[in-house]
Parts: C-alpha cells; structure tokens; sequence
C-alpha cells in the first residue's frame, strides 16, 4: 500500500535513537502503513478491535497497580508486576502528551504464558492500532495479547 508522507515522517521517528534506544520497528523492513494494515487485518480476523485489546490492558495493568512493583495475584489466574521507571515518552505518531514508562508484566499461571507491555503500548494499540514492527523488543503480537491476556469477544 502506498504511504504518504506523513505517514513516512512517523516511521522516521519510530527508528533507534531518536524516542528510544530501541526504536519501536526491529528488523521490519516493511513500510509502517503495511504493518498497520497487516495487523489490523489479523485483529479483525480475530473479531476483535483495537480498542477492546487495550481496554483489557488498561485492566490488567491497573489491577497489578497496587503491588508496588512486585507480582501480585489477579484473579482469575495472573500474577502482575507494574514497574514504574522514570521518565515519560512521546508518542511517535506526534500527538501531544508523553506517556509514563510503565511496564506492566501479565502471568497467565493458566498457560504459563507471560507479556511484558508499556503505557505506550497500550496507548499506540489504543490510537493508531500499532504492535510494533518485528523483531522489536515490545513488539506484541495481537494473537498474544488475546491468549495471555484472555481478550474474548463479547
Ligand atoms: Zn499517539
């Protein structure tokens, strides 16, 4: 799909060194407009959106709040860690606001299966229907976040 330039202008800053060390698009070398369409192609096959898959972040995340740093039960079957690091991130598409570096991480004790994701994250998943590119640190795969974090459709 074609890309525009704005478009091209946000991939710009998604690369190492410029928000993070990192960057948010690993090894990816498709072009941002694809990855966009390509995952939400992924979450829609799954009959899910974007915004219930952060919503359920949001959850998971405040519920693990109140431990403090360190893993707490969540019913039904979590163990959740919420570290807060210092510092606030923008958002690479250039919306106002900065995003606190929070990590969350989800047990799922069920499947044993875990993931880590940050209040970026949530919010790139939330606005721009963004997981990252691949090979990204915090790339998070949709099918993931719905096994782990069990996203169901309502
Ligand atoms: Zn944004």
């Amino acid at each position: 799909m074609k890309q525009t330039v704005q478009m091209k202008q946000v991939q710009e800053k998604m690369k190492p060194g410029i928000i993070t060390r990192d960057g948010f698009l690993g090894t990816d070398a498709r072009n941002l407009i694809d990855i966009l369409v390509e995952d939400d192609a992924l979450v829609k096959r799954m009959n899910l959106d974007h915004q219930s898959i952060a919503q359920r972040m949001i959850e998971l995340r405040d519920a693990g709040l109140r431990g403090l740093g360190n893993f707490i039960s969540v019913e039904p079957h979590y163990e959740i860690r919420v570290d807060s690091v210092r510092g606030k991130l923008p958002c690479p598409f250039g919306d106002p606001g900065v995003f606190p570096k929070t990590n969350t991480v989800v047990r799922n004790l069920e499947n044993n299966r875990e993931i880590t994701y940050t209040d970026l994250n949530i919010h790139m998943i939330m606005a721009h229907g963004f997981y990252e590119g691949r090979g990204s640190p915090f790339r998070l795969e949709p099918d993931d976040l719905v096994h782990i974090l069990d996203i169901t459709v309502d």
